[in-house]
């Protein structure tokens, strides 16, 4: 059921005990808005505790209160009367939906999310971010905005407007971020610490640079990584973007395989709503940035996804 801001401030007053959630391969949001709201919510009086059913990549490991984020370990439970989903929609949450089962509320940003199998939905597919959104539900709660608060919400808008270079930068994502800055954060800060990468990763960026190929009369460049290559380096995060610059590119994407038959999609446009490509292949996201997994080997995974951007690009097979 489709709710509003209010209401879904509403049912985070009547609740004591909340297990707060997001999703796997966690970004910035995911892990900025759960951190976030477990301090707002704490702030209150509440009992709330933060399950990601996935490891977080290094750079997110310094945000305030990192360190209480929980995994599910099979067979474990958690005692709460309210289960809130941030920045995705029910599909991708791996474990955490069996400690509870308390209703569910939903609030995110992401065009695709339908409310499938949650009780309550609120989605703004205009906030830049899960952040912008969590933002505006501390203000409905009058919460304090601390600086730890301001330090994971920043986070998660300035990871997911790319430092507010894309599209779904608005005039209300820079005022929200200025209000943050007001309230205590330090955006060279939080800049340096997400764009350092290992020696690795710099490494493995190499690698991707040179399994670049290009389709459709160069319209789509692709970086596809094997499993043997992935395992070599712990993250490919900001990869996609080296490529998505090409200016003959609409659509850029990156295909690793994370184990053998299954292959990781992410799919940035120009132009091309691609989250519609990626819901038609299992997955979602935004208009110019989505994603999905293709449970199948890295070749025929390469031949559904290039098929599928050619059919929303109106070219024919390459
Ligand atoms: P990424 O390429 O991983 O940065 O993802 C781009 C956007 O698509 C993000 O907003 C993701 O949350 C979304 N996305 C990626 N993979 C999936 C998926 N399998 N299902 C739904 N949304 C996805
Ligand atoms: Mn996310
Ligand atoms: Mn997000």
């Amino acid at each position: 059921m489709l709710i509003t801001l209010k209401d879904a401030a509403t049912k985070l007053r009547a609740a004591n005990k909340i297990l707060i959630t997001a999703h796997i391969q966690p970004d910035g949001d995911a892990i900025g808005s759960t951190l976030a709201t477990m301090q707002i919510l704490r702030g209150l009086g509440k009992t709330a505790q933060v399950f990601i059913d996935d490891t977080v990549r290094k750079n997110l490991h310094a945000l305030p209160h990192f360190d209480e984020i929980r995994r599910p370990v099979s067979g474990e439970t958690f005692d709460a009367d309210l289960l809130l989903i941030l920045d995705t929609s029910a599909e991708r949450l791996g474990n955490v939906r069996k400690l509870t089962n308390a209703p569910a509320l939903n609030i995110d940003h992401h065009i695709t999310n339908t409310g499938a199998d949650v009780d309550y939905l609120y989605v703004d597919k205009d906030a830049a971010a899960t952040c912008e959104i969590v933002y505006r539900l501390a203000r409905e709660l009058d919460a304090e905005i601390t600086p730890e608060i301001a330090t994971c919400l920043y986070t998660g808008i300035a990871t997911d407007t790319g430092f507010f270079q894309f599209s779904n930068t608005r005039a209300h994502t820079l005022a929200i971020a200025s209000e943050l800055i007001t309230a205590g954060v330090s955006p060279h800060f939080i800049s340096e610490r997400m764009e350092s990468k290992s020696l690795a990763e710099v490494q493995g960026l190499a690698a991707a640079l040179n399994s670049l190929k290009m389709y459709f009369g160069d319209k789509v460049a692709g970086m596809i990584l094997d499993h043997a290559t992935m395992k070599k380096f712990d993250s490919t995060e900001g990869f996609i973007d080296e490529i998505r610059v090409i200016d003959t590119v609409d659509v850029a994407f990156l295909l690793s395989e994370r184990a053998p038959n299954v292959c990781r999609v992410s799919m940035r446009s120009k132009g091309v709503d691609v989250s519609k490509i990626a819901t038609s292949l299992g997955g979602g996201g935004h208009v110019r940035a989505a994603g999905c997994t293709l449970k199948t080997t890295l070749d025929e995974a390469e031949k559904i996804l290039v098929g599928a951007i050619g059919n929303a690009l109106g070219v024919g097979n390459d």
